[in-house]
């Protein structure tokens, strides 16, 4: 089978590899959907360190093929889409109930190998049934959206607060439509690309142009005071600093991009201490899995919409240049089901 991985100089190729055998306690997947993150996209392009020679991919869904003697709840044919987060169990966060803060967190795709190939071994517990009418290209934004369900909770949007987004990447469209999901009276989106503001425009966002707008002015005129929340959902230290700059006293801010390790924020301690903001980052997906592909299921969270390209494996360089333009939203890997 073909998956792709890192080589040793950090370039991404595509390797022949055996196809994986299944232990008892886990399932074989063939693969048939897996989303590129952005995550991906920093990695490939060596903002972010990725371990080499592990078959990437961590957003996937397919067919179950075989399962090991000890799987319960599961049978072959089945539609999973998969969690790719694996805690040990034991460690200090494990205990406390805090798995994605794990200290041995393993993760499908980091780790491991995972859904940039034709097949792949997960433990059977980090599968999710796809609900009926659930594809598997959009099982495999579960993962992506139980990522934003995560930070939406933990940054706690109250019914009728005002929310802004900064950046309107697949992961901001999803954002977007969780803050309204959780009560907002409005939320605000700002995002230098025209095709993305129109998808936000859709979704209800009152959306600006940062490269045209001047989106702190923008947001004192239209709100008085500042967003009650601001989401920063691009990665980068500038726009952590407009998200501080645009919330009202007392306001919240978290940091949800994924930004290049080496940058650093340039923000006042007396503003954090003066409007007494809070500041809280999210990572990954604890416990919000399930409930990602219910509002999936149930066509609350629309993410055909942002899928917005598809690739076959052997066309994957294609795929992440695409990615790196900026300009695409979710780009999946696809296979046809067999
Ligand atoms: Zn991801
Ligand atoms: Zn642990």
């Amino acid at each position: 089978m073909l998956g792709a991985m890192l080589d040793e100089t950090g370039k991404l190729v595509l390797r022949e590899c055996p196809k994986p055998l299944v232990g008892p306690s886990e399932v074989l997947i063939k693969v048939l959907a897996s989303g590129i993150c952005g995550t991906d996209l920093h990695i490939f392009s060596g903002k972010i360190y990725g371990k080499p020679n592990i078959i990437r991919g961590h957003e996937f869904a397919g067919k179950i093929i075989e399962i090991g003697s000890n799987v319960k709840g599961l049978k072959i044919g089945d539609l999973v889409a998969v969690d790719p987060n694996i805690p040990c169990g034991n460690c200090y966060f494990c205990r406390r109930g805090e798995i994605h803060l794990c200290e041995n967190l393993k993760a499908l795709g980091v780790d491991l190998d995972g859904g940039f190939a034709d097949y792949c071994v997960i433990p059977y517990d980090r599968a999710y049934k796809l609900p009926n009418g659930v594809s598997p290209e959009e099982g495999a934004m579960m993962e992506p959206c139980a990522c934003a369900l995560h930070g939406v909770e933990k940054i706690q949007i109250k019914a009728g607060d005002t929310v802004l987004i900064i950046g309107g990447g697949a992961l901001g469209l999803i954002l977007l439509q969780l803050a309204y999901i959780h009560g907002a009276s409005k939320v605000f989106l700002s995002e230098p690309v025209k095709e993305k503001r129109e998808i936000a425009k859709s979704f209800s966002a009152y959306t600006f142009d940062p490269l045209k707008d001047d989106v702190i002015s923008e947001i004192k005129r239209l709100t008085g005071v500042g967003v009650d929340v601001a989401i920063e959902a691009v990665g980068k230290a500038d726009t952590v600093e407009l998200a501080i700059n645009c919330v009202r006293r007392g306001g919240k801010v978290l940091i949800f991009g994924v930004s290049d390790q080496r940058e650093i924020l340039n923000i006042s301690p007396f503003d954090i201490y003066y409007k007494e903001i809070t500041l809280m980052g999210s990572f990954v997906n604890p416990y919000t899995n399930s409930r990602a592909l219910e509002l999936i299921a149930n066509k609350r969270l629309n993410v055909k919409k942002i899928i917005s390209h598809k690739f076959p494996l052997r066309e994957i360089h294609k795929a992440v240049e695409m990615g790196l333009s900026g300009n695409a939203l979710r780009i999946l890997i696809v296979w046809e089901d067999f």
